[in-house]
């Protein structure tokens, strides 16, 4: 079954004064601050995709893009969600206050990719505009260079292994996708693993939300290991061995 949220494109509400706005989740991220730019707000997360990807995608794949330095990822920017369960069952999230009652799934949800339900609606936070923006530039004397830079930190083939070492995590930027399936088995363990599959369980037993995002078994991980031995060091050590 598939699933379009392509109609749900309607911001809510906007309050100027409380720097909030409630947005339908397939309303784009760039359109939220367009909304707001006349009361001289904005919305803070700007994936690059921005101009075209919508609020429920960001919130799925705790989408982040140069302000996050700054500002956060969408989780940092996201009061409250109103969730569709697997089950049919509408469930909010935070609210447009900083704090709410009930438990704090905010940071369960937000980063799930569709896993746990589908995002309808989004409470985000606006920030006022800065008065002043300045850009830091790594300037090559042409384009050739600038991108064989690129490409060589590519082929380095160090770049998510080195983040999770120096303590970040493979979803910096974008998120696990298909693409970084394996590389979650770098950052996290079998019990992480376990944890995550139990919960995905525990908000839709019959698996049938994005049925195609998997979480790594412990199989694929030791396969992928086995893929990443090198000079006698076995990757992985803690998981089992088949
Ligand atoms: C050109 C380009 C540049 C990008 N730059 C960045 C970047 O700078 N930083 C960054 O973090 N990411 C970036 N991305 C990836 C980025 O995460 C996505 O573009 C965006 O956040 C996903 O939103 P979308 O509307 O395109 O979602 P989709 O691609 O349509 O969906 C993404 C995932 O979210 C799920 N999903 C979508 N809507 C919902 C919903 N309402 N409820 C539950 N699940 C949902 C989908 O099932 C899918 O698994 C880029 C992508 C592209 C193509």
């Amino acid at each position: 079954m598939l699933l379009s949220t392509a109609r749900l494109n309607r911001i809510v509400r906007l309050y100027p004064a409380a720097r909030v706005a409630v947005v339908q989740c397939g309303v784009r991220n760039l359109a939220i601050s367009q909304a707001a730019a006349p009361f001289g707000l904005f919305y803070a997360p700007d994936p690059s995709s921005q101009i075209a990807c919508t609020i429920g995608g960001n919130v799925a794949a705790n989408s982040g893009g140069v302000h996050r330095l700054k500002y956060g990822l969408t989780l940092h920017n996201v009061l409250g969600l109103r969730v569709a369960m697997a089950d049919g069952t509408l469930l909010e999230v935070g609210g447009e206050a900083l704090d709410g009652p009930g438990l704090d799934l905010l940071a369960l949800i937000v980063g799930s990719e569709g896993t746990l339900g589908i995002v309808t609606e989004v409470t985000v936070r606006l920030l006022p505009r800065p008065t002043v923006a300045q850009v830091i530039l790594a300037s090559f004397p042409d384009v050739a260079s600038d991108a064989n830079a690129v490409s060589a930190v590519i082929a380095a083939g160090l770049i998510l292994r080195l983040c999770v070492a120096c303590g970040g995590t493979v979803t910096g930027e974008h998120g696990v996708g298909v693409e970084k399936l394996d590389a979650m088995c770098q950052q996290f363990g079998a019990a992480e693993l376990d944890a995550f599959a139990a919960i995905r369980r525990a908000f839709d037993p019959q698996a049938l939300l994005n049925p195609g995002k998997a979480i790594p078994t412990l199989h694929r991980c030791a396969e992928f290991g086995r893929m990443h031995v090198h000079g006698g060091q076995l990757a992985f050590p803690h998981l089992p061995r088949l």
